[in-house]
C-alpha cells in the first residue's frame, strides 16, 4: 500500500508545474534533533517547558538584555544546533530541487538543517537559531558577525543591529512574535502559485504556518467537461494535490486538507519518492 502511495506522489511531482515542500520539526528527528509534539517531543515529555517558552518573547520585549544573558549561559532545549547534519530526508528534497521539480521548501525549523543541506529557494518562516535578526529594519546575521561572548564579558548586551541600531535577537521566531512580513508574504505567494504540497514532519499545529497548507486547498481551478450528451460544462477543480509525509496523522490529514497520509519516516519516505521520480522519468 505504501509503495502505491510513493509511486503515486511521484507521478503528481512529475506531472506538476510548480510543487512546493513544506517541512517541520520531524524531518529533522532523524538528525538528532528533538521535535515538540511527536511521542518522544520537548513538549510531550515536559509539558512545563512548553509554558516557559511561550513566556519567552514576552521577556525579550521588557529585558533584551537578561534574554540574551539566559541564551547565551543555558543549554538550547534543541540541543548543539551548530553540531547537527542534515539526513537522507533533506537531502531527497535537494535532489527533487536539482531534478527542476521542487521550486521551494518553507519550513518551520529553526536548525538551518535545509541549508546546510544545500536547498536554494528556502524561506525559514521561523527564522534560524543560525542567524541574528534586527527586529527594526529586519536585516539578518550570521552569528559570525557578532562577538557575543565579547559583548556578554564587557556587559554590552543586547547586541545593536549595525544598519540601523535596533535590538538584535536571535532570528528564531519565538512563540508570540510575529513572523517577519518579508517571510510571510513569500510563503503566502508560494502557497498560492504551486500545484502540488509536499508536507513532511510537521504536526501542522502551529499558525499562521499552518494556514499555508489550508490556503492553497481553498483553491479552484476552471476545467472543461463534456456531458454524456456531448455538452461541455465548467468544473471547479481543487487546483493543488497536497501530500503529507508524517509519522502519524495530523489535522490536515483528518479535516481533509490533505489528498492522502503516506504514514512513515521522512528519512526513508522521501528518498523512495525520489527513486520513483527518477525511474518513472526515463
Ligand atoms: P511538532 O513537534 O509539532 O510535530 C512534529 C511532527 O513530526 C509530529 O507529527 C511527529 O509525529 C512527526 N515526526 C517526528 N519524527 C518524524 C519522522 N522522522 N518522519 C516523519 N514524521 C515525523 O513540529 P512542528 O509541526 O514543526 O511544530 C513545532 C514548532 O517548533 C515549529 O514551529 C518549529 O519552529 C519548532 N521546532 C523546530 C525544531 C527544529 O528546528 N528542528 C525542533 C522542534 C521544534
Amino acid at each position: 500500500m505504501i509503495d502505491q502511495l510513493i509511486e503515486c506522489a511521484a507521478k503528481y511531482l512529475i506531472n506538476s508545474k510548480y510543487a512546493i515542500a513544506l517541512t517541520g520539526a520531524g524531518i529533522s528527528t532523524e538528525s538528532g534533533i528533538p521535535d515538540f509534539r511527536g511521542p518522544s517531543g520537548i513538549w510531550t515529555k515536559n509539558p512545563e517547558a512548553e509554558r516557559k517558552a511561550y513566556q519567552s518573547y514576552e521577556r525579550f520585549t521588557v529585558d533584551p538584555k537578561g534574554w540574551w544573558l539566559d541564551r547565551l549561559t543555558t543549554r538550547s532545549l534543541l540541543g548543539d544546533l551548530e553540531q547537527a547534519k542534515p539526513n537522507t530526508g533533506h537531502l531527497a528534497l535537494v535532489e527533487l530541487e536539482n531534478l527542476g521539480i521542487l521550486r521551494c521548501v518553507i519550513t518551520q525549523n529553526v536548525d538551518g538543517l535545509h541549508e546546510k543541506a544545500g536547498t536554494g529557494k528556502l524561506l525559514e518562516y521561523h527564522g534560524s537559531t543560525l542567524k541574528l535578526r534586527c527586529i527594526s529594519c529586519n536585516s539578518r546575521f550570521t552569528r559570525c558577525e557578532f562577538d557575543l561572548q565579547k559583548l556578554l564579558e564587557d556587559d554590552m548586551l543586547p547586541p545593536h543591529c549595525p544598519k540601523c541600531h535596533g535590538v538584535v535577537k536571535s532570528d528564531g521566531v519565538a512563540f508570540g512574535e510575529p513572523i517577519p512580513s518579508d517571510v510571510a508574504n513569500d510563503s503566502l505567494k508560494e502557497a498560492w502559485k504551486c500545484d502540488v504540497m509536499l508536507i513532511c514532519g510537521t504536526s501542522a499545529v502551529v499558525f499562521p504556518f499552518a494556514n499555508l497548507p489550508r490556503v492553497a486547498r481553498e483553491r479552484k481551478i476552471e476545467r472543461e467537461r463534456r456531458t454524456d450528451t456531448g455538452i461541455a460544462v465548467m468544473d471547479n477543480e481543487p487546483a493543488v494535490i497536497i501530500i503529507e509525509v508524517n509519522a502519524e496523522p495530523t489535522p490536515l490529514t483528518e479535516e481533509g486538507i490533505s489528498d492522502y497520509l503516506i504514514q512513515g519516516k521522512t528519512g526513508e519516505v522521501l528518498p523512495c519518492i525520489v527513486e520513483q521520480v527518477k525511474r518513472l522519468s526515463v
